[in-house]
């Protein structure tokens, strides 16, 4: 349990690819706040669970990662409540796919805030424990796609190459703090997020629903396979080991050689 004594925030981690860290940290001893919509049942199912799985603090928050001023209000709560956070993984998104042209104006402006901004507010946020410390690690889930475009994806697209951007800006003006700041970019991963955006490309696309599957989301993966939340999981456990501590600035794909070509 090597995250014994640490604190990690995951935002969007009531599903998918965020609880899957939660759950990844908590079994290596980590307190975790979570944070992230849905039932209020399910929620607290999976808060007793981390809690019983690291022995340590599990906390829920249900800030909106479109509101900047609850996600300071997170994070001081975590530090109140639970110290740090040593561990902040910026991990919320949501996703719409439509031409340019027809694209909703506030669709893309509640993209670029819940997949661009919150990381920006959630790091400057964190930055002053984490200094204080002298440890720290800042993890975005961006995307293959903060490397590659898809048609129809503007918006999350250009939020994702900007996650991109500014994981290399946070890493290095805090490079001589203790504190790292990657990015983890998997390629399709079958989650809720991937699940509902099959009818939107069905229709953008004229396709079926097999073929948005086998000729659109598997298409560019050459494994022909998704990848598992659990992998993704493991990436940032890696990243929070102080062996990690010379890996920072970088953008860790895994996408089953999706960039690679
Ligand atoms: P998901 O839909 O299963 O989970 C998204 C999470 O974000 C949920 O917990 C949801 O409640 C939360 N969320 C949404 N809007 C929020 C808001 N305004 N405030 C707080 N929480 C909010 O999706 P996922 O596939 O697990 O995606 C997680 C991250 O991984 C996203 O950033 C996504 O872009 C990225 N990603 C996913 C894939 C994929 O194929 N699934 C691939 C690459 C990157």
């Amino acid at each position: 349990m090597f995250l014994k004594g640490k604190t990690a925030l995951v935002t969007g981690s009531t599903s998918g690819i965020g609880l899957a860290y939660a759950k990844a940290l908590a079994a290596e001893g980590a307190a975790v706040m979570i944070n992230g919509f849905g039932e209020a049942d399910a929620i607290e199912t999976e808060r007793a669970a981390l809690a019983a799985a690291s022995g340590a603090a599990a906390l829920y928050d249900a800030a909106d990662m479109s509101k900047p001023e609850q996600i300071a209000a997170m994070v001081a709560r975590c530090a109140a409540e639970l110290g740090g956070p040593d561990i902040v993984i910026a991990n919320a998104g949501v996703q719409f796919v439509s031409p340019i042209e027809d694209f909703p104006i506030e669709k893309w402006d509640q993209i670029i805030a819940i997949n661009l901004s919150s990381a920006f507010h959630l790091t400057r946020a964190a930055i002053p424990g984490m200094k204080a410390k002298k440890w720290g690690r800042l993890i975005f889930t961006a995307s293959a796609h903060s490397l590659v475009a898809s048609p129809f994806k503007s918006a999350y697209v250009s939020a994702k190459h900007g996650i991109a951007g500014f994981t290399k800006t946070a890493a290095l003006e805090l490079a001589t703090f203790g504190i790292t700041a990657n990015c983890i970019s998997p390629g399709y991963v079958w989650t809720p997020l991937v699940e509902k955006q099959i009818p939107d490309t069905m229709k953008a696309r004229g396709m079926t629903r097999e073929q948005v599957m086998n000729d659109v989301l598997l298409a560019g993966q050459p494994t022909k396979q998704f990848v598992t939340v659990e992998q993704v999981a493991a990436m940032a456990l890696h990243l929070c080991r102080d062996e990690s501590a010379q890996i920072t600035g970088s953008n860790m794909s895994i996408d089953g050689g999706w960039t690679a070509g």
